[in-house]
């Protein structure tokens, strides 16, 4: 094992990430360290970087949650993983495991939970530390293709069930960036109609492409209206994966009476609800934290079944700033994978 790694680090929100040499972190008790060959670049990470949250990281920090590897060493008492292992390294940490969330199966909702490139040092780096209880097992070693289902592939997975939108029923999905692309082939999979909308012509060619029945832009001043009409009377469910605030108010009205509007994206801020509407039309509004183990296994099978594909950008750590650029400007077209080696 090297006594160093390259890592990329925030030391100040905002400012670039440096790339720097650091510590090979060592596994404590019930812990794996995990040799890192690819890691998705999550807006989430970004958000990260960005401080635009009231919860923040203590800095410094190494961002990265879509983490896929191989197991390079074990801490004390670890027995059911051994090295070579391909694993993923998810947002979810670890958590408490006994509190009333944690032992109802919903660990995601633990309050001592931990999270991966937030609360502890991440994968946008040659090695992390994972907790053997949490760690993802992978069905293969397709680990640049499987890093987004860690996240954005968990994550709208999870916030699709939340919908409670039945097979035959239509799914409106907003935003088809990392988590869209995906959103909409998990849909697709899961026997559901979808309708995307973003505000790039680019993104929703890519939604038609990887499955989309119908997709609108979302600035089209008829948008409600036309998402009436192809859904013969709105979405029975709304996914927002968006980073706007305006996609949330929108998101709302594309539901059909009875329809719930999962809300997955996460801009700072907040987004005027009309009263009205929600109580008149029955509507459920519904916040989604990723997904807990089961579901990252569940969302796993899929890509192992071969029913979703991530679009994957390869690049390398060094141009991490590059790829949050992009994000920023709404540039990146899937996910970009960053690989380690
Ligand atoms: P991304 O940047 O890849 O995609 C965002 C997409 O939103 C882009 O395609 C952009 O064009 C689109 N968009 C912007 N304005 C829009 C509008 N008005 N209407 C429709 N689309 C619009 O980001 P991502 O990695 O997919 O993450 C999306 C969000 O989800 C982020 O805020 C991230 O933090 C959050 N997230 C939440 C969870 C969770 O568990 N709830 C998990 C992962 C990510
Ligand atoms: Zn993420
Ligand atoms: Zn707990």
């Amino acid at each position: 094992m090297p006594a160093t790694m390259k890592a990329a680090v925030v030391r100040a929100f905002g400012q670039p990430l440096s790339i720097e040499q650091i510590p090979v972190p060592q596994p404590g008790p019930g812990e794996v360290l995990i040799k890192i060959m690819a890691s998705g670049v999550c807006h989430t990470d970004l958000h990260a970087a960005d401080g635009d949250w009231p919860v923040k990281p203590a800095l410094p920090f190494v961002p990265g949650h879509e983490g896929t590897g191989i197991v390079a060493a074990l801490g004390a008492g670890v027995t059911d993983l051994k090295e070579g292992d391909p694993v993923g390294l998810a947002w979810l940490h670890d958590a408490c495991g006994r509190c009333e969330h944690c032992a109802g199966g919903w660990e995601t909702l633990c309050e001592r939970q931990h999270n991966s490139g937030y609360g502890v040092n991440g994968s946008f780096a040659e090695y992390a530390i994972g907790n053997a209880k949490y760690v993802a097992k992978l069905p293969s070693t397709e680990f640049a293709q499987l890093a987004p289902v860690l996240c954005a592939g968990v994550t709208t997975y999870k916030g699709i069930k939340e919908t409670e939108a039945r097979p035959g029923e239509w799914l409106a999905i907003s935003g088809i960036g990392g988590l869209g692309h995906m959103a909409i082939q998990y849909a697709k999979a899961m026997g559901l109609h979808v309708v995307a909308l973003d505000v790039s012509e680019d993104k929703l060619a890519l939604a038609r492409m990887v499955g989309a029945d119908v997709a609108i832009n979302a600035t089209d001043p008829e948008v409600v209206s036309r998402v009436s009409t192809d859904t013969a009377g709105g979405a029975h469910g709304v996914l927002i994966t968006a980073v706007s605030n305006q996609a949330f108010s929108q998101g709302i009205q594309l539901a059909r009476r009875r329809g719930t509007i999962v809300l997955t994206g996460l801009p700072p801020g907040n987004f005027p609800v009309p009263i009205f509407d929600v109580v008149l039309k029955r509507l459920t509004i519904r916040g989604s934290i990723v997904g807990t183990r089961n579901d990252l296994n569940e969302a796993l099978a899929f890509a192992a079944d071969r029913k979703v594909f991530a679009q994957v950008h390869p690049t390398s750590l060094d141009r991490i700033n590059d790829v949050f650029d992009a994000l920023r400007k709404g540039a990146v077209h899937g996910r970009t994978v960053l690989q380690m080696s």
